[in-house]
Order: structure tokens, then C-alpha cells, then sequence
């Protein structure tokens, strides 16, 4: 066959050979398997199917992460807990991996000290990842270290800090860290995460747990709690539910 036939046999034949695959609508109907129904929060309930870590009325499911012994957080009237300065960091009962994370906080009214010393906690993720914590209204500090970074890591996209005083919330996604059976690192953490509606950080890279001093280096790891860190400020949180992933 001449080369210009079969060239002009192909151009009718291929279109309509792949046509013929999407004619049928059906044929690219997914049936199974079928999501499970979750029925959504409202206002500050949480989804059906998340583990509430804390609501406002007790400890039950937080250990103070120097010793496990019991938290000495001020729990308020206002179902909210406020760090108490010295006493050390909390963390959780349970162990968590690839998670969706829901956390309300809000830094001190009164204002005091500033930089990195005012309205400092941090939120570690398997108790090695810190998304900052911080009144970053209107308090310059290296954009590494306000809310919103990956501590010492990513700087936020935007500066999306309500006043000090007022309730505040990250919603995070959070994929953990994969290591193979020789503990070696096979995929970096990944963490996106929402500050009051605004998106700070977008599926970024964690290089490692977060350190003050130095760079970071991963060291293998399993499922691990989540750590709520004691800055010596006073800081406030409330409404904190997790779904795993
Ligand atoms: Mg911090």
C-alpha cells in the first residue's frame, strides 16, 4: 500500500478505534468500592468519625510528654486550656500517622515580650514536625519561625494571623514520613495546613524533625502522638479533633 493510503486509513481509523472506548458513559463508571458516609461537623462539632483529642472539659486523652504524668495545663471556663509556663509539653495518648488535624488557638490579649516570646507554642506533628504557633500580628520575627512555618523550615505562603486575643485555626494534612525496612528514608513528611481559611502551607516537603540549632535529619519512625509544645507564653487552645488518614 501506497504511504499516503495508510497514512489517510490511519488518520480515520485511530480516531474512531479510541472514539469507540468513550461513546459508552458507563464505561467510565466507578462503582466500587464505596465511600463511607462521614457525617460532617457544624460549627464546632467535629466529624463523625474524628478523635476528638480535646473539647474543653478534661485531659483524658493528653500526658505531659516529659515524664506521662498527668497534664497541669489550665483547663478554663470557656472549654479552651491555656498552657502553663514551665510545666512542660503535652502530648497525646495515642499514636497518630497520616492525619487530618483540627486545632483552634489564640494567643494572649495582653501582649508581651515580642519576636519569637510572644504567644509561642507549636504544634509537632508524631512529636517531631513544629507548624509554628505564634502571634505573628503585627511582630516581626525571622519568616521562618512565624505562624504558619514549618518551624526553622517553610515560611508561610501569607501572613494569615487574626489579632492577639482572638480564637484562631489550622486545619492540617498531614502525610507522614515513609521509611524502608533498612530505616532508611524512602518519602519526606508532607503537610499542608489552612490557617483560619487561608491556605500557609501547600503539600510541603518536612526536611526532617524540627530542630532550633542546626539541620535537620531524619531518623526512622513509627506511628507517634501529637505534642502541643510549652513556650513559657500563654497560650490557648480548644476544639482539637484528628481524623486518620
Ligand atoms: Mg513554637
Amino acid at each position: 500500500m501506497k504511504p499516503f493510503f495508510t497514512l489517510l486509513l490511519l488518520a480515520f481509523a485511530l480516531p474512531r478505534y479510541t472514539q469507540a472506548q468513550i461513546t459508552d458513559p458507563k464505561a467510565t463508571e466507578v462503582w466500587e468500592p464505596e465511600p463511607r458516609v462521614v457525617t460532617p461537623g457544624e460549627g464546632r462539632k467535629a466529624p463523625s468519625d474524628a478523635i476528638v483529642l480535646f473539647d474543653g472539659t478534661n485531659f483524658n486523652e493528653w500526658l505531659a510528654a516529659k515524664d506521662s504524668s498527668a497534664v497541669k495545663w489550665d483547663l478554663n471556663r470557656d472549654s479552651s486550656a491555656t498552657v502553663k509556663p514551665g510545666a512542660g509539653d503535652i502530648f497525646t495518648k495515642r499514636s497518630f500517622g497520616d492525619c487530618q488535624l483540627h486545632v483552634e488557638f489564640r494567643t494572649p490579649a495582653v501582649v508581651a515580650g515580642e519576636s519569637q516570646n510572644r504567644g509561642n507554642s507549636g504544634i509537632f506533628l508524631q512529636s517531631r514536625y513544629e507548624v509554628q504557633v505564634l502571634d505573628s500580628y503585627q511582630n516581626r520575627t525571622y519568616s521562618n519561625g512565624q505562624a504558619g512555618s514549618t518551624y526553622k523550615q517553610s515560611i508561610p505562603l501569607v501572613n494569615a494571623c487574626r489579632p492577639p486575643g482572638v480564637w484562631q485555626t489550622y486545619d492540617i494534612l498531614y502525610t507522614a514520613p515513609r521509611f524502608n525496612a533498612d530505616n532508611l528514608l524512602v518519602a519526606p513528611g508532607r503537610v499542608t495546613v489552612i490557617q483560619n481559611g487561608v491556605v500557609v502551607q501547600l503539600d510541603t516537603e518536612l526536611k526532617g524533625p524540627t530542630t532550633y540549632i542546626g539541620l535537620p535529619q531524619y531518623k526512622a519512625h513509627g506511628k507517634a502522638p501529637l505534642k502541643l509544645q510549652d513556650h513559657d507564653c500563654l497560650v490557648s487552645y480548644r476544639n482539637i479533633w484528628i481524623r486518620e488518614l
